[in-house]
């Protein structure tokens, strides 16, 4: 650090990304990206033209992307906030609503603990439960900003809608935060419960099921009011945070919604067969409603796991902390990347027993 850096600047952990390595083609299971690409209109829309204008500013009402996407979700264009990535919402949500203190899990996106420390706002963990599930008893009538994500990351594992509902509405004073980052692979999305509460934000992204990681989009939907929180707080930092070949990209991918949502059915059966075949192999391999696998083996270890895999050109995600070093996070591939995941963690199990 600097010696001019704050206080806080100096004290925070800084979030890690996944590793995005260079150095060899890898199967990518690392990050939770699509393996599929973006749909054909969206390819084509970013043309010559488009590239040109990149001149010109974006709109910064994002007006087009608005009405898609309210179209979409059944709300009006006043209860949508488009961001560079939902990160951005989550950033901007604790340093609006993280006035009283903040609860999130113990285990879960690793952002949520940055983001309360760089806007030094008080939080409380809530353990998962010992079968790594949201208590969410736990979070009923807590009146401080709760951030949820829904279904669960790492673990994959979701809640059910009513149980989301009893915590917005056992906590009126506060914002409601739930975090859908991968309710398209089979989890329930409370976006209409947002025309009901107005506590509630629920916040989405192009990263996952939209294949759009790279082009950084997000979106939240919520009450008018908590809408403008957020356009204020965009307005104070960065009016034009999504570039022109992202808002077009992001409002073509609405109109072809079919092609996406099929890619989440073949994800999802992907998922099955890989879960499937980790549990012959004696993993314990949670529930998953999402785009990844949260798996640990009976014999080898998280991270001797991940290094083997590593070598031997897969990436996976392992995480460090005590309670669940023994597993790992494994993105649901295409079939075939799938397949040779599994080939590679059999001979990997083999040389261990041999060990
Ligand atoms: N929420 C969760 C639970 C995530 O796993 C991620 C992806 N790392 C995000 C939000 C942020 O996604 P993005 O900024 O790419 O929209």
């Amino acid at each position: 650090m600097s010696k001019y850096s704050s206080e806080i600047l100096n004290s925070i952990k800084a979030y890690t990304p996944g590793e995005q390595p260079r150095d060899k083609k890898y199967i990518k299971l690392n990050t939770n990206e699509s393996p599929y690409p973006p749909s054909k209109g969206v390819i084509e829309a970013i043309n010559k033209s488009e590239i040109e204008d990149l001149r010109l500013y974006c709109d910064p009402e994002c007006k087009r992307l608005k009405e898609l996407l309210s179209d979409a979700y059944n709300v009006r264009p006043q209860n949508i906030f488009v961001s560079n990535g939902s990160d951005d919402i989550l950033n901007f949500a604790f340093m609006a609503y993280g006035k009283d203190g903040a609860v999130f899990p113990d285990i879960t996106y690793g952002f949520y603990s940055v983001f309360a420390e760089l806007h030094n706002i008080k939080y409380e963990t809530v353990p998962l439960t010992d079968d790594f599930k949201i208590d969410t008893g736990m979070y009923l009538n807590r009146n401080k900003l709760i951030v949820i994500a829904n279904p669960n990351a790492p673990t994959g594992i979701d809640i059910p809608l009513e149980e989301i509902e009893k915590i917005i509405k056992s906590n009126p004073q506060s914002v409601v935060l739930i975090d859908e980052a991968y309710v398209d692979f089979g989890g329930e999305s409370c976006a209409e419960l947002t025309e009901k509460y107005d506590n509630l934000l629920c916040v989405h992204t192009y990263s996952k099921s939209r294949s759009m990681a790279g082009a950084r989009l997000g979106f939240a939907i919520a009450n008018e009011e908590i809408i403008k929180d957020l356009e204020k707080i965009k307005y104070s930092t960065n009016p034009y945070n999504i570039n022109r070949l992202t808002q077009i990209a992001g409002a073509v991918a609405i109109t072809e919604d079919d092609y996406y949502k099929e890619n989440c059915k073949k994800i999802i059966q992907t998922r099955e067969y890989t879960a499937n075949a980790l549990k012959e192999l004696n993993f314990t391999v949670l529930p998953s409603k999402t785009n990844f696998l949260f798996a640990k083996s009976d014999i080898i270890s998280g991270e001797d796991f991940y290094l083997k895999l590593k070598d031997r050109g897969v990436l996976v995600r392992h995480f460090g902390s005590e309670r669940i070093k023994d597993f790992n996070r494994i993105t649901i591939g295409s079939y075939d990347e799938m397949v040779k995941f599994i080939e590679i963690t059999k001979q990997i199990l083999d040389e261990q027993r041999k060990a």
